[in-house]
Parts: C-alpha cells; sequence; structure tokens
C-alpha cells in the first residue's frame, strides 16, 4: 500500500528512470483513464522534478505540465524494460509513457491527472494536507501540535487525518502506535504531550528507514491473532474511524 514512505521511493524509481530522457510516447491504453484525451501532451518532454506532498506525487515537466496523482489504495507506478513481463495487462494500463528503452506505466488510483501548477495551487486536497511527516524536525512537531489538539479524535484515526498530518497510513498507524506502546483507540486528549510526540517521532523515523531500505516493520500489521512480538498475547485487529480502516495493536502492552 502506498504510505509516504513508498511514495518518495517510487519518485525516486521514476526519476532515475527518466534521467535526460525525453518522451517519445504517452498514451492511456485503458478507456477508463483519466488521461484518454490528454496523455499525448506528455510526448516531447523530460521529467524537470520529481515531488512528494503526503501520499500525493507530482511530476514536473515543465513550468506549465505537471502530472498529478494519488495511488489510493490499489494505484501503482511500474518501470519496466525491454522484454521485461508487466506485473498487470498493458490494456488496463491508465498511462504508459515511452522512453525508448524503458516504459514508465501507471495503473489505477484516485488521482490521475495532467494540469498547470495553479490548478495544483487551488486543489483543495492539496491545500488542505497537514504537515509531511518525511518533512523533517519541523513539519513533524507541527504535526504533533495538530494531532494534540484534536482531543475527543482516537489517536488511531488522528493519525491517519491527513489535514493533520500527510503521509501516514494503516501500516505505520498501527506500527507506529505499537513501538511506542499506545493504545490507538484511546482519545488524543487522554494521552501526555510526550506520548503524542513520541508516536509520531517513531512514524517519523519507521518511515524515513522505509524509504532508505524498503523496509517496514510488519510487527503487528496483518498479524492479527498472532502472538505479540512484546508479551506474546494475541494481536487484535478492527476497523477504526469513519472509513473504517483496520487498526492492528496488542490490547496487553497498548493500554
Ligand atoms: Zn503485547
Amino acid at each position: 500500500m502506498a504510505e509516504g514512505d513508498s511514495i518518495v521511493r517510487m519518485a525516486r524509481r521514476i526519476e532515475a528512470a527518466f534521467g535526460e530522457r525525453e518522451i517519445l510516447g504517452a498514451e492511456a491504453p485503458n478507456p477508463r483513464s483519466p488521461l484518454v484525451r490528454t496523455a499525448s501532451r506528455l510526448v516531447g518532454h523530460r521529467l524537470a522534478r520529481t515531488e512528494t506532498r503526503g501520499k500525493h506525487l507530482l511530476l514536473h515537466f515543465s513550468p506549465e505540465l505537471v502530472l498529478h496523482a494519488h495511488m489510493g489504495m490499489n494505484g501503482g507506478w511500474y518501470v519496466y524494460g525491454p522484454g521485461q513481463r508487466w506485473r498487470r495487462p498493458r490494456r488496463s494500463a491508465w498511462l504508459v509513457i515511452d522512453l525508448g528503452d524503458l516504459e514508465v506505466v501507471e495503473f489505477g488510483g484516485p488521482t490521475l491527472r495532467l494540469v498547470r501548477p495553479v490548478e495544483l495551487s487551488r486543489d483543495p486536497r492539496l491545500a488542505r494536507l497537514g504537515p509531511d511527516i518525511l518533512g523533517g524536525p519541523e513539519e513533524v512537531a507541527k504535526a504533533c501540535a495538530n494531532v494534540a489538539a484534536v482531543g475527543t479524535v482516537e489517536l488511531g484515526e488522528a493519525l491517519l487525518n491527513q489535514r493533520l498530518v500527510a503521509g501516514i497510513g494503516n501500516i505505520f498507524k498501527s506500527e507506529a502506535c505499537f513501538e511506542a506502546g499506545i493504545d490507538p483507540w484511546g482519545a488524543v486528549g487522554a494521552f501526555e504531550r510526550g506520548q503524542i510526540d513520541r508516536v509520531l517521532g517513531i512514524a517519523a523515523d519507521q518511515m524515513a528507514r522505509g524509504v532508505e531500505t524498503g523496509r517496514r516493520p510488519g510487527r503487528v500489521y496483518r498479524k492479527s491473532g498472532g502472538p505479540c512480538p512484546r508479551c506474546g498475547g494475541r494481536i487484535s485487529s478492527r476497523g477504526q474511524g469513519d472509513d473504517n480502516r483496520t487498526t492492528y495493536w496488542c490490547p496487553a502492552c497498548q493500554s
């Protein structure tokens, strides 16, 4: 699943694939792609830079052309060399960028659009994004203040609220709370400020490691029913918040 760490890694992979290459062809094989009529506008461009904001990926091609993508639960980017086997059928791709010796491919997700930068600044989803968990100590400090301010909201739900802190998804929500020994079901206001700072600091560290190594902690996420690596008790899981996103936790050592 695409959380902030994997978005940054994806941006790096895409940057490496592009290098100085010029786009020789661009098409949207899937008729449901939002780029069916506009993909060809990419032809002739080179990638100027990539940018990530939480779970949003921005590919800047020129001062007037930006590709804005959000992978959601099911979207994904891939880079394929000649003869390499694709993980999903070409006809289902939303975007195929031909770089000559490489193809950069995107499948699905809630957002894929070509816009001018001025439209980005008007995008309410981007405008509402909170500080980026991978944005460094100052951003993390702002995120802590934001989360600490929503007293009645359950911690697990607050951590997923991209207006409070951008980039954390279901995996790091669960793993950071476990590492901190904090109950994700507790209302934010029931914790001391130091605990809020601790859980967000841990999430930032875990995700920064994820950026560099591609690995995630994996101690409770999707380990429901299995033994807790700390106390040996049974790991629980249950949907949390308005979107019913599954939280994994150890009731014995996170209370
Ligand atoms: Zn435990």
